[in-house]
């Protein structure tokens, strides 16, 4: 049986992603499970942009699924790919891995207060995003849709954690 499974990869809140399975789980109707798997990512980091490379982070992640399962990377390490000067998020479209950070998603990297429930929302926005990518989900266009694309943490909280009509009954499609 296929899984979703969650993989820490030097993140510090894996209590939130304990409690997030259920909430994975129920959106993609698949059996969600946190897994370990070590790996040294100091050879993604690039000394002149100070980040991680996100798109060869995420080749290493491919082979740890087998059949139709997907695999779901969370870092706090701040991610980016050589078009983007950052990025929340990455998932091949029909993949089967996504990667997500956390370093953007923090209300305390923009000067504001902190906020645990805004960061725990943001979090898993992100990972529905990405996952709905892996399924084959393109970005949508209906605003409040969780397949919005979003540049800035401001648009991700306008979003909500849910598909709209057309991508809930077009990954109902994929999944058969
Ligand atoms: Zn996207
Ligand atoms: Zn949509």
């Amino acid at each position: 049986m296929s899984l979703i499974r969650i993989i820490p990869l030097q993140f510090s809140r894996v209590d939130l992603l304990e409690k997030m399975l259920p909430v994975i789980s129920s959106h993609f109707k698949m059996e969600t499970r946190l897994s370990d798997w070590h790996i040294d990512l100091t050879q993604f980091f690039d000394p002149v942009r100070s980040q991680y490379n996100a798109n060869e982070m995420i080749q290493q992640l491919i082979p740890l699924a087998e059949k139709d399962d997907k695999i779901v990377g969370v870092t706090d390490l701040d991610l980016f790919i050589p078009v983007l000067s950052f990025i929340f998020g990455q998932a091949y479209l029909g993949g089967s891995a996504a990667l997500i950070s956390g370093h953007r998603l923090e209300n305390q990297r923009y000067g504001l207060a902190d906020d645990p429930k805004l960061y725990a929302d943001r979090l898993i926005k992100c990972m529905v995003h990405e996952l709905g990518h892996a399924f084959g989900l393109k970005h949508c266009l209906h605003p409040g849709c969780i397949m919005v694309s979003t540049t800035y943490v401001e648009e991700m909280d306008q979003k909500l954690d849910r598909f709209c009509r057309n991508c809930g009954r077009e990954l109902a499609q994929i999944k058969g």
